[in-house]
C-alpha cells in the first residue's frame, strides 16, 4: 500500500498503487437541477458502444431515480452498509471537510486483510442488474412510503415529498478501485487524458473488477467473458471526429442531453500533484472556484472525477451523504448565482467541442432583485468558449435571444 493525497476527502489515504496522475483528466458536471430522465443519453451510449449480443443489460451510461433506484439495484445502499460494518474505529463522519472514517482501500486493509481483497466490494447478482431505472420516477413521502404525497404540498428549500434523477457513467476515478483489484493488471489509467480502460486481451474475467468499483461501472460481459465498461468515447476526445477537423469532442452522452445538464472537458493536472490551476477553463471553476459541483460518495475514496451540482429540493442530510460535506454550500452558491457563474451555465450544451476556456465580455444590467433574502442582479454578459488550439468556439449571451415572429411568414395557413 502507498499513501496517496485524496483532495476530496482532505487527507492522504493508502492505496495500492503509488500516487501519480495524467497531463490531462477526463471529468465533468452534471447539473441534478436540469435532468429531466430523458434517458436520451443512455440511448445515445447504447446505440455507440453496447448494442451487441452479451451486452444487453450493459448500460455504461443509465440514469436512476433517487432514492430508491439504483443501477444495479441498491449498488451504494449495499456498499455503505458494508463500510459502516468494516468500520468500527467509531468516527465514520466527517469532520469540516476532512473525511475521518474509511475508504473502501482502507476498509479492506483492516478488516478483511490486504491478501485476501484489496478493495471493499460485493459483486451484485444477475437480478440486480436487470433494470438501468428500476423504481422510475418513485418519490419517498414522510412516512417513507413510496408514492406518499405529503397532503400540504410542497415548500422550498426542500420538499417533503421528492426524488431526483441521478445520471451516472464511470467516473474515471483517479485512484481507480477496479484497477486497484485486478489482478491481472488488465485494467490502465491512460497518461494523456486520464481516461481508465481494460485491456481486453489481458483480461480473463475475473470480476474482481466488478466487485471492487464501489459505482458498479465495471460490467462483465457472459458472451467474452470479459470485463467491458465506459470508455469515455475517447476517439471523440482524441479529435478523431471527422467533424471537429482534429479538435476534442464531447462523449456521445454528454452530447445527446436534452435537459442541457452536462459539460465535460480534460482538466490540467500536475503529474505529481492532481488539478493545476486553470482559472478559465469551466470545469475548474465551477469545481475547485465557485465550488457548486462536487464528487459523488467522495467517502468511499476513488477520487472520482465526475461532479454534480446538487439537486436543490432534496432534503440537506441525504445530500450530504451522497455528495459531502459541500452541499450547503453549493446549493446557496447554486441558487443565487453571481455574475460569472451565471454566464458559465450558459455554457452547458452550446457545443459539442470540449471547452478549455472562456472569457466573459461585461455587459448591461437587465434587472434586480431579491432572493431568498438576498441581492441578485441579472447583466447581459457575453461568454466566449475556445478550444484546446485557442480558437473560439462559440459566443453566447446570458439573456436568450429574443425573436418576434412576423405576422405574415411562409408555414402561415
Ligand atoms: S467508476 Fe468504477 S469502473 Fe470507473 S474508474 Fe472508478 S472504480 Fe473504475
Ligand atoms: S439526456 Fe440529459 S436530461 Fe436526459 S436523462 Fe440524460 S442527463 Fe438527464
Amino acid at each position: 500500500m502507498s499513501l496517496v493525497y485524496n483532495w476530496q476527502i482532505n487527507r492522504k489515504m493508502e492505496y495500492p498503487h503509488a500516487e501519480h496522475h495524467p497531463e490531462r483528466q477526463f471529468a465533468f458536471v452534471f447539473n441534478l437541477n436540469r435532468c429531466i430522465g430523458c434517458q436520451t443519453c443512455t440511448m445515445a451510449c447504447k446505440s455507440t458502444w453496447t448494442f451487441s449480443k452479451g451486452q444487453e443489460y450493459m448500460w455504461w451510461n443509465n440514469v436512476e431515480t433517487k432514492p430508491y433506484g439504483g443501477y444495479p439495484q441498491s449498488w451504494d445502499v449495499k456498499l455503505l452498509k458494508m463500510l459502516d460494518e468494516a468500520d468500527t474505529s467509531g468516527k465514520r463522519a466527517w469532520n469540516g471537510d476532512t473525511f475521518e472514517g474509511m475508504t473502501i482501500f482502507e476498509a479492506a486493509q483492516k478488516h478483511i486483510g490486504e491478501n485476501s481483497q484489496r478493495v471493499l466490494g460485493y459483486l451484485p447478482t444477475d437480478e440486480e442488474w436487470r433494470f438501468p431505472n428500476i423504481y422510475e420516477d418513485s418519490p419517498i413521502g414522510p412516512e417513507g412510503t413510496k408514492g406518499n404525497f405529503h397532503k400540504e404540498g410542497v415548500h422550498l428549500p426542500s420538499h417533503k415529498t421528492w426524488f431526483f434523477y441521478l445520471a451516472r457513467i464511470c467516473n474515471h476515478c483517479t485512484y481507480p478501485a477496479c484497477l486497484a483489484a485486478c489482478p491481472r493488471h488488465a485494467i490502465y489509467k491512460r497518461p494523456e487524458d486520464g481516461v481508465v480502460l481494460v485491456d481486453q486481451e489481458r483480461c480473463r474475467g475475473y470480476r474482481k473488477c466488478v466487485e471492487a468499483c464501489p459505482y458498479k461501472k465495471a460490467m462483465y460481459r457472459p458472451s467474452t467473458r470479459v470485463t467491458e465498461k465506459c470508455i469515455a468515447c475517447y476517439p471523440r476526445l482524441e479529435g478523431k471526429d471527422p467533424e471537429t477537423k482534429g479538435q476534442p469532442m464531447e462523449t456521445r452522452c454528454m452530447a445527446a442531453c436534452i435537459g442541457q445538464i452536462r459539460l465535460q472537458g480534460l482538466v490540467q493536472t500536475n503529474t505529481d500533484s492532481g488539478w493545476a490551476e486553470d482559472r478559465y477553463n469551466p470545469l475548474y471553476y465551477l469545481i475547485k472556484v465557485a465550488k457548486v459541483a462536487l464528487p459523488l460518495y467522495p467517502q468511499f475514496g476513488t477520487e472520482p472525477n465526475g461532479y454534480y451540482i446538487p439537486p436543490r429540493w432534496v432534503p440537506r442530510a441525504f445530500l450530504k451523504q451522497m455528495f459531502g460535506p459541500g452541499v450547503d454550500h453549493a446549493i446557496d452558491t447554486y441558487m443565487v448565482p453571481d455574475r460569472e457563474l451565471l454566464a458559465v451555465q450558459q455554457l452547458f450544451r452550446k457545443s459539442n467541442r470540449i471547452i478549455f476556456k472562456y472569457r466573459i465580455e461585461e455587459g448591461p444590467k437587465v434587472f434586480e432583485t431579491e432572493i431568498h433574502g438576498k441581492p441578485f442582479t441579472l447583466y447581459n454578459d457575453t461568454i466566449i468558449a475556445y478550444d484546446k488550439a485557442g480558437e473560439e468556439i462559440f459566443r453566447t449571451q446570458v439573456e436568450e435571444p429574443f425573436y418576434v415572429r412576423p405576422d405574415k411568414h411562409q408555414n402561415s395557413i
